[in-house]
C-alpha cells in the first residue's frame, strides 16, 4: 500500500492521508480538510482512481474540502454514524467560529465494526473502530494485514485530542485509546491529524 500524507491548511494544517493499491492505482483519500485543488492535482499528476472519501471526524479542519472533491470526483463521502451531529452542523463542526459555515447533507454514515472494501482490490479493507471522546464520530480506519491506521484526532505523536469541545469527554478518549488503539500490534504506525506518525509501541 502506498501512504501520502499531505499537510493542507485553512486556519490550521491538518494532514490529509492517501492510501493506494499499488497494483491497480485505486484507493481511498481521508480526510480532506483544505486545498482542493492541490489535493485534486497529486490525484491526476499520479493517476489514482479515488473509490471514497472518508472522514475521521466531523470538524472543520478535516471536512473542508469534502465537498468540493466528492463533487468533482463523483464519489461518495463517509462518516460514523454520530457524524450527523457535526457534519451538517456548524456550530458542532466548529466552521461557525470561523465566519465560513460547512454543512454538509448527503454523507453515508458507517457503524462501528463496518468494513470498507476497494472495489479494484477486494482484499484491501479498512475496518472501522469508533473511538469517541475528542468528538462522538470520531473513528479510527485500521488496516490490520498492513498494520497501519488511521486515527484523526483521538492521539497524536506524544500527545491526545482535545476534549473540551463540544462533544468532548476525556474519560471517553482514555478509553478509546487504552481500550482500542492500545490493542493494535505494537508496530502499528499511527497516521493523526495533526503530527507525524508514530506507533502503538511509542504511545504506549
Ligand atoms: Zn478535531
Amino acid at each position: 500500500m502506498i501512504v501520502k500524507q499531505v499537510p493542507v491548511r485553512d486556519i490550521i494544517e491538518t494532514n490529509a492521508y492517501f492510501y493506494i493499491d499499488e497494483k491497480s492505482k485505486h484507493g481511498f483519500l481521508i480526510d480532506a480538510g483544505a486545498e482542493a485543488e492541490k489535493l485534486l492535482k497529486i490525484i491526476r499528476d499520479n493517476g489514482w482512481t479515488i473509490e471514497k472519501l472518508l472522514i475521521t471526524h466531523g470538524h472543520f479542519d478535516h471536512i473542508g474540502a469534502v465537498e468540493k472533491i466528492a463533487k468533482t470526483l463523483n464519489i461518495p463521502y463517509l462518516a460514523h454514524e454520530n457524524g450527523r451531529e457535526y457534519l451538517p452542523n456548524p456550530t458542532y463542526n466548529l466552521s461557525a467560529f470561523f465566519g465560513n459555515d460547512i454543512v454538509l447533507n448527503n454523507a453515508e454514515y458507517l457503524q462501528d465494526g463496518a468494513e470498507i472494501t476497494l472495489d479494484a482490490a477486494p482484499n484491501v479493507k479498512l475496518k472501522v473502530i469508533h473511538t469517541p471522546g475528542h468528538t462522538q464520530d470520531g473513528v479510527v480506519y485500521y488496516d490490520e494485514s498492513n498494520s497501519l491506521a488511521f486515527v484523526g484526532d483521538t492521539i497524536f505523536k506524544r500527545g491526545i485530542g482535545r476534549t473540551d469541545i463540544p462533544g468532548g469527554d476525556y474519560n471517553q478518549l482514555q478509553q478509546s485509546i487504552c481500550n482500542k488503539i492500545f490493542t493494535f500490534l505494537n508496530d502499528t504506525i499511527l497516521y493523526s491529524g495533526h503530527s507525524e506518525p508514530t506507533t502503538v509501541s511509542a504511545e504506549k
